[in-house]
């Protein structure tokens, strides 16, 4: 194997995020030394693809020069500054320019600087809602199966996947799961194009049940990613928004992974023409250059929380880097970047090409059981038979494999169990693109042979 010393100390010192170690002993991590567009390169001048934006954070490719100029002239002139009772031009300009993008209604913001602490922030901020409008009984939480909404504790306890949660629930408060969504394996029989929604049932049931005692629900709008890019109707949503308001439950719509464009427009939730109480996002805002993430929510919510100080209703939430101006910097960039060059139109028809090639590479292979995709997300289902929708037992690894396969010939995948997926840079070019769909039949085929 070839190690460097870089590799040696980083088996040293590092314990990488959501990472067996051990795994490291057979392949060595490459140390990437820079980036450029859909690009990254190790030390030995290797190039690998970045397919998957590095964790769907890069929404305009890496070293965008654009966005390296402005983050530059910022960090030349104010770099981070206290945001409880100040406040700075990045910041407010954003907040300008973000809002007629946003889902109707959305106009109070509150910055934290990662997913899973906006998410904090939005369940603290629904349950504090009804305290401070006279419901302290609304305490509890719904969320949808499959459901992924970060890492910490508040976070991991309205997720909804065992993998991330399972040992840790004795610590978690219990959420009510919403049961029905897998569209690829619909008990019901329909076809995602022409859903009628019939798995709407468990949600009824749970809000005919719990919905005078629930806070809010929170959703992964049309793409459960951390399930398996999952992509559901944007009618269920509609169906979901009566529910809550018939209940009085407060609608959070986790936008992290879905929002900037990765559905086809800024916010998944558009498609369901509904607004949510609360909206979170992070990852694509800044372009995937910074730390940073929004919670933003109604007028309505934001004045239970308006009164003199000694009622003490305050929100009394706070991040030390709450509102960091190089991220605000780089994320009013972003947004000026996608609409001056329509980029969400130039990626929805390069998605339709990425589905295209795609399904003409691999679409007939007996063990893809689907290649779904919305937008420029394309996620490959791998089943042990086809017809069956059966997976491959869990200890063959074989998404792990595949994606070893694609890492030795330049593209980075990182599989979801046996759900490889495309969710490349929106202004990714179609030649790259053809690069990808070759490397990835190839490592396919090296996996599970040519048909
Ligand atoms: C990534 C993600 C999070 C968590 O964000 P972090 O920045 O990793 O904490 C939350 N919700 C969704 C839908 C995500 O994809």
């Amino acid at each position: 194997m070839n190690t460097d010393i870089w590799q040696e100390d980083d088996k040293k010192y590092i314990w990488h995020p959501a990472t067996q170690m051990k795994d490291a002993e057979s392949f060595a991590f490459p140390v990437i030394e820079r980036g450029k567009g859909p690009y990254l390169y190790d030390r030995v001048g290797k190039e690998y693809i970045d397919i998957i934006s590095s964790w769907w954070c890069n929404l305009l490719g890496h070293c965008n020069a654009e966005i390296n100029a402005a983050v530059k002239k910022q960090l030349d002139t104010l770099e981070h500054v206290i945001f409880a009772s100040f406040t700075h031009r990045p910041a407010i300009s954003l907040c300008r320019e973000l809002t007629p993008l946003l889902p109707p209604g959305l106009q109070r913001y509150n910055f934290c600087d990662n997913g899973s602490s906006a998410v904090e922030c939005a369940l603290k901020m629904a349950f504090q809602y009804h305290c401070q409008t006279g419901h302290p009984e609304r305490q509890r939480f719904m969320c949808l199966a499959g459901s992924y909404h970060g890492e910490t504790i508040g976070a991991l306890a309205v997720g909804s996947m065992d993998l991330y949660a399972r040992l840790y629930r004795p610590l978690l408060t219990e959420a009510i799961h919403i049961d029905g969504l897998d569209c690829y394996r619909c008990p019901y029989g329909e076809q995602r194009d022409s859903c009628n929604c019939a798995c709407i049932e468990h949600a009824e049931a749970a809000f005919a049940r719990y919905g005078n005692v629930t806070a809010a629900l929170i959703i992964e709008p049309l793409l459960q990613g951390a399930a398996g890019m999952r992509i559901y109707p944007p009618a269920y949503i509609t169906k979901l928004r009566r529910l809550c308001d018939a209940y009085g439950v407060l609608l959070i719509d986790d936008e992290i992974a879905a929002g900037f464009g990765r559905t086809g427009t800024y916010f998944a939730i558009e498609q369901s023409r509904v607004s949510p109480d609360i909206l979170c996002t992070s990852k694509g805002l800044t372009g995937g250059y910074l730390p940073m993430s929004l919670t933003i929510t109604t007028e309505a919510v934001y004045r239970a929380f308006y009164d003199d100080y000694e009622t003490h209703k305050a929100f009394v939430h706070s991040h030390t880097y709450a509102g960091n101006p190089l991220g605000c910097t780089a994320a009013t960039t972003v947004l000026r970047i996608l609409q001056r060059d329509a980029v969400l139109e130039t990626a929805s028809a390069t998605g339709t090409y990425l589905h295209a090639q795609l399904q003409a590479s691999l679409g007939n292979h007996s063990h893809i059981g689907e290649i779904r995709h919305i937008a420029l997300i394309n996620a490959l289902e791998i089943v042990a038979s086809k017809d069956e929708k059966k997976p491959y037992p869990p200890s063959r690894r074989i998404g792990f494999q595949i994606a070893r396969q694609a890492m030795k010939r330049g593209l980075l995948l990182r599989p979801i169990g046996d759900v490889i997926y495309f969710n490349p840079p929106l202004n990714i070019d179609r030649t790259t693109l053809d690069q990808a769909v070759a490397i990835c039949t190839d490592a396919v085929h090296a996996v599970l042979g040519y048909r």
